[in-house]
């Protein structure tokens, strides 16, 4: 899971739903529309209420104390505590009784018949440089910088890009504000020069901006300003940074020396090359306009006559696999069971760095937890949802949503017999009181008080869903209460999502995220069993099971 999920369902709150009186607020309305209180509208069916009590907190610490534990070696992709996790997750699900899909591979032993095998590159000793060629008449000025010193690349292939380069400012288009750096300008083909940050001036500084073009994280900062550029038909992003480039480099920001990308690209891949390059570097291709990276900032975007840039990234590729673990369960209608409902939770973590592990207890071996458990309950439940639903164990979340992205571009169950997707990561972390009284303060949620007397952090969760599909809201507003929870609905796209529903989104399928709360562990070594809330992953776990058993019986 990424970081990007806080900031940004604050910020929708704030800004699509809040009180503001900007003119495209939405009725306060849809404010109350989002919070569910934990009063039960209905009663819970029996079959549902005797299947939630059977997700029970010993067994759920028991697979997060397993799947956390040292010898699992924080589950880094490629690497052993990785597969053993998948072999654990597979036994499980056929000790529970959950089989793999029918018709498919049933010769294979267990747990291979579980498996769905996800080819992925991986590239080490990578090298980078980028080659500024400066023609002036008869004379050309040649300069290159290399990788770690004056320019670091986003995770790419090995590959060689020849372009001529336009400035386009900042690379940003807002309408509303009535910018649009790339007005008049010829990119096509062409490699784009773009400031880092924002633009000088208090409209500016909207959290909603601020986290989409200065967020700290270095993917999220530029993924806006990467998206603008390829839809504008560029080839690469020179990202132009401050005087505090050095220190950064200093203080160890760099390639991994190991990466890992999609056999097929997608996802993240799909992105355009970008690299960040220092002031001095930025200069040289400025120089043809009589800029540089400081005066720029105040320039217009300009094409930049005899410049051309050579950016070549090397490296050893070798292909490895990993592999996801998919059950499933076949629905009980004879005719809906063509259709499904698949649940996913990602296995792998960040792995050992050195002599540092990274255990990943809520990140997510908390999901994979509760997954499993939804499972079993599944599995031991005298009655069958309507629907089939498919139990996915993701690889290479982390390293950029492999498994997922696999999956929806090569789906065990056809995606457009897909109802829905339902996401589990990291959901070991309450809410605060105080989270939950500013969340209800920033949406200006009427008669807030009356909603915050019923709550308390414990009973309090926000799953985010598809803004687009008002059904699967309504469910979480029978789930949540189902599950004794009080809910905040946080309705977004998902398209640039911090977890494996993204690709999901991406495809038009309508998703849920299931996840609790940030926490100063969080990607830290410190993220250990010890430190979550076994009972809020078994509330958690009982939401996701609650939604998915309406939603695989309407
Ligand atoms: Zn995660």
């Amino acid at each position: 899971m990424r970081r990007l999920v806080v900031p940004l369902c604050l910020f929708v709150a704030v800004s699509a739903a809040g009180p503001s009186p900007g003119k495209d607020a939405k009725p306060a309305l849809k404010v109350a529309d989002d919070f569910v209180s934990a009063e039960p509208r209905e009663p819970v069916p029996t079959s549902l209420a005797a299947a939630l009590a059977g997700i029970k907190v010993p067994a759920l610490g028991a697979h997060i104390a397993f799947l956390a534990a040292p010898s699992m070696e924080g589950r880094g992709l490629g690497g052993r505590g990785l597969e053993a996790a998948s072999e654990y997750v597979a036994a499980a699900l056929a000790l529970a009784g959950v089989p793999p899909r029918a018709g498919s591979d049933t010769k294979k032993p267990l747990p291979e018949a579980y498996f769905q095998s996800v080819p992925i590159r991986e590239i080490t000793a990578f090298t980078g440089e980028v080659t500024v060629e400066r023609r002036q008449g008869e004379q050309v000025r040649t300069r290159s910088f290399s990788s770690g010193v004056d320019c670091l690349f986003s995770e790419a292939p090995p590959q060689s890009i020849t372009a001529p380069v336009v400035f386009a400012g900042y690379g940003i288009r807002e309408e509303k504000l009535g910018r649009d750096d790339y007005r008049g300008l010829d990119v096509r083909g062409r490699i784009v020069a773009v400031l880092f940050g924002l633009p000088s001036g208090t409209e500016w500084q909207k959290p909603e901006l601020v986290s989409r073009y200065g967020a700290e994280k270095t993917r999220e900062r530029w993924a806006a300003k990467l998206e603008t550029a390829r839809a504008a038909g560029a080839v690469a992003v020179l990202g132009v940074e401050g005087e505090e480039f050095a220190t950064r480099l200093l203080q160890g920001e760099h390639v991994e020396p190991r990466l890992f990308l999609p056999f097929e690209g997608g996802g993240e891949a799909e992105a355009l090359p970008l690299v960040r390059v220092s002031p001095a570097a930025a200069d040289a291709v400025l120089a043809a306009v009589s800029l540089d990276s400081a005066s720029a900032r105040a320039a217009k975007p300009i094409a930049l006559p005899g410049v051309t840039v050579t950016i070549r990234t090397g490296g050893t590729e070798r292909l490895v696999t990993s592999r996801n673990v998919v059950g499933f369960i076949a629905g009980s209608d004879a005719k809906l069971r063509e259709e499904a409902l698949v649940i996913g939770a990602h296995m792998d973590h960040l792995g050992r760095v050195g002599d540092v592990m990274y255990p990943g207890a809520d990140d997510n071996a908390s999901g994979l937890a509760a997954l499993l458990e939804i499972a079993r309950a599944l599995a031991a439940a005298p009655e069958k949802p309507r629907r089939t639903l498919v139990f996915a164990f993701w690889t290479g979340e982390e390293k950029g949503k492999f498994g997922s992205g696999y999956w929806v571009r090569h789906p065990l169950w056809p995606l457009k017999h897909t109802v829905a997707y339902l996401n589990l990561d990291m959901i070991g972390h309450p809410w605060s009181m105080e989270e939950i009284r500013k969340l209800v303060a920033d949406t200006g949620l009427p008669n807030g008080e009356r909603f915050l007397a019923g709550v308390k952090p414990a009973d309090f969760a926000e799953p985010g869903v598809a803004e687009w599909s008002p059904a699967l809201a309504e469910v979480l507003r029978r789930a949540g209460p189902a599950a004794g929870l009080a809910l905040h609905l946080d309705r977004t796209d998902g398209k640039n999502g911090g977890s494996d529903y993204r690709d999901f989104a991406r495809a038009g399928l309508p998703w849920v995220r299931f996840f609790g709360n940030f926490f100063p562990a969080y990607h830290e070594p410190g993220d250990t069993a010890d430190q979550l809330d076994s009972a809020q992953v078994q509330r958690m776990a009982r939401l996701c099971f609650a939604t998915a058993w309406l939603l695989a019986n309407r």
